[in-house]
């Protein structure tokens, strides 16, 4: 999930209040919005080269959507692996006894 703040030039003119209480959200100038947050591992921080709210969601939108297929390629779902055949481990086992029993009843 990444959190969309605009980021505002030093020479920003907007003398609003959203700037003057550092709110992340404001509508008042045209400074670049840049998007924050996590998406796997690495942090994200990264200009979208926007001052437009709509067009930074789109972008936001975007990004996250590549993460997301990207996590869904990882390999190797735990059910693909070879699960042990517990009848022919029983069949073992039993033979076994039943080889160790005739020969203790045998001796
Ligand atoms: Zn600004
Ligand atoms: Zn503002």
């Amino acid at each position: 999930m990444l959190i969309l703040w605009r980021r505002h030039k030093a020479g920003c003119a907007a003398d609003c209040r959203c700037r003057k209480e550092k709110k992340r959200e404001c509508h008042c100038c045209r400074c670049s919005i840049w998007a924050d947050g996590y998406i796997g591992a690495p942090r994200f921080r990264q200009s979208l080269d926007t001052g437009d709210w709509a067009k930074a969601e789109q972008k936001r939108r975007k990004i996250e959507d590549e993460a997301s297929r990207q996590d869904r390629g990882s390999p190797a779902s735990p059910a693909e692996q070879e699960p042990v055949l517990i009848e022919a481990a029983c069949e073992d086992f039993l033979s076994n006894a039943r080889a160790h029993g005739l020969k203790a009843s045998t001796v």
